[in-house]
């Protein structure tokens, strides 16, 4: 079976009613046949569900599916995509460690950085997606891992993953790609050599706005370690979110066609619109880093980012003239929704920080969802005339 095939035909084995659709196994723990059975189980020495902070059958369903279409080797749900950012250093790293990362990431990732990790003594350096060549000198005796979100959220900057494969195999280190807004769908790290992806299943992967979710797959034996971490310390997915998020996946590919052509032609409508300073979006050729998107992702995403002429006033102004765009921190869902992250998602940056990332005063975030864009384009045309 081919992958999407599979994504769509992965199922947990029928039970004696043999359901069509799986069902929901809310369970917090599994029998043992007898005492040895469960000395068995408990040693590794067999393979079954235990208790559900370790797994379960949604949630093996739900895993079983991202690695498939990542390309993975192994993975482990998390409650939410900060949960399984948060594992994905923790579980490798130790004190005195230090980070690669790239600058533009989620602004919970970088307090993670930059507040968390530090905490125990773990190091990071910044590096920019525009200046490739200082990313090697910034390479130390005791940087472990590089970490990088490509796009980015929301500076929709993009990092060679051919390239960075190649840094991280000539030093050594585990690359760890959060490729939340590409989705499995648009890119694969892995195909590259990236050791882990790490998803925020919130987003493109649930992609109804109902559920909170985190994946990561890759590596067998760095997934044994991160599972072994979650395990001890319970950021497991409920067995119902990964239910939900498992049957999300069958529509995936349907879904990213469709927010993908969206995007790109509203991407294309308001490039050189009068009111707007820039459009950015990875497909379109004003993009810096256009020739880099269209060599590795398949199409160009359902985020599209643009700057109103008028600044911070302006942009919360323009949010306030909508009328039927959703103003909401979310991203990825059926819906169109508009967010302005200089008071929002990324208002704990300083000034200095937010400029460094991009993140200007006037920049708006807009999720493209599945509805008909010429609409969408129209709610924007009229807020960005009553916001002047
Ligand atoms: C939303 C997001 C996260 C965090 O995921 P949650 O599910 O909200 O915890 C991490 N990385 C990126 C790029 C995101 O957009």
């Amino acid at each position: 079976m081919d992958k999407e095939t599979k994504s769509v035909r992965i199922q947990t084995d029928k039970s004696q009613f043999r359901e069509h659709s799986v069902p929901l196994f809310l369970t917090s723990s599994f029998t043992f046949e007898n005492a040895e059975h469960g000395r068995a189980l408990f040693a590794d020495e067999v393979d079954g569900n235990i208790y559900s902070r370790f797994s379960n059958p949604n949630t093996s369903e739900f895993v079983e599916k991202i690695a498939t279409l990542e390309n993975a080797e192994d993975g482990f749900a998390f409650a939410s995509g900060m949960a399984a950012v948060f594992a994905g250093f923790a579980a490798l790293l130790s004190s005195g460690d230090h980070v690669l990362a790239s600058r533009s990431l989620f602004g919970s990732s970088h307090q993670i950085l930059t507040k968390i990790l530090p905490k125990w003594g773990i190091d990071y350096t910044y590096v920019d997606a525009s200046t490739p060549e200082e990313w090697e000198k910034n390479i130390k005796e005791n940087t472990k891992m590089i970490f990088i979100e490509t796009p980015s959220n929301p500076g929709l900057e993009i990092i060679d993953l051919e390239w960075v494969c190649e840094l991280k195999k000539k030093h050594n280190l585990i690359l760890n790609v959060d490729n939340c807004f590409a989705t499995p769908y648009l890119q694969n790290p892995a195909d590259y050599g990236a050791d882990l992806i790490t998803h925020s299943a919130t987003k493109f992967i649930d992609g109804q706005g109902r559920v909170i979710g985190g994946v990561i797959v890759g590596k067998a034996d760095l997934i044994q370690e991160i599972r072994f971490f979650a395990r001890q310390t319970g950021p497991s997915m409920s067995p119902f979110n990964a239910w939900v998020l498992s049957k999300s996946l069958e529509t995936l590919a349907v879904r990213m066609e469709k927010h993908c052509e969206n995007a790109f032609k509203l991407a294309n409508l308001l490039n050189g619109n009068p009111e707007i300073k820039f459009v950015k979006y990875p497909f379109l050729e004003t993009h810096p880093q256009y020739e880099l998107a269209k060599k590795q992702m398949k199409l160009g995403g359902g985020i599209i980012t643009f700057i109103v002429k008028g600044g911070y006033e302006r942009a919360q102004k323009f949010i306030d003239s909508l009328k039927m765009l959703t103003i909401t921190a979310n991203l990825g869902d059926t819906r169109t929704i508009v967010t302005h992250p200089a008071s929002t998602t990324h208002s704990k940056l300083t000034d200095g920080e937010r400029e460094k990332v991009s993140i200007y005063p006037g920049l708006l975030r807009v999720s493209v969802g599945l509805e008909n864009v010429d609409e969408v384009h129209k709610d924007i045309l009229q807020a960005l005339e009553n916001s002047k």
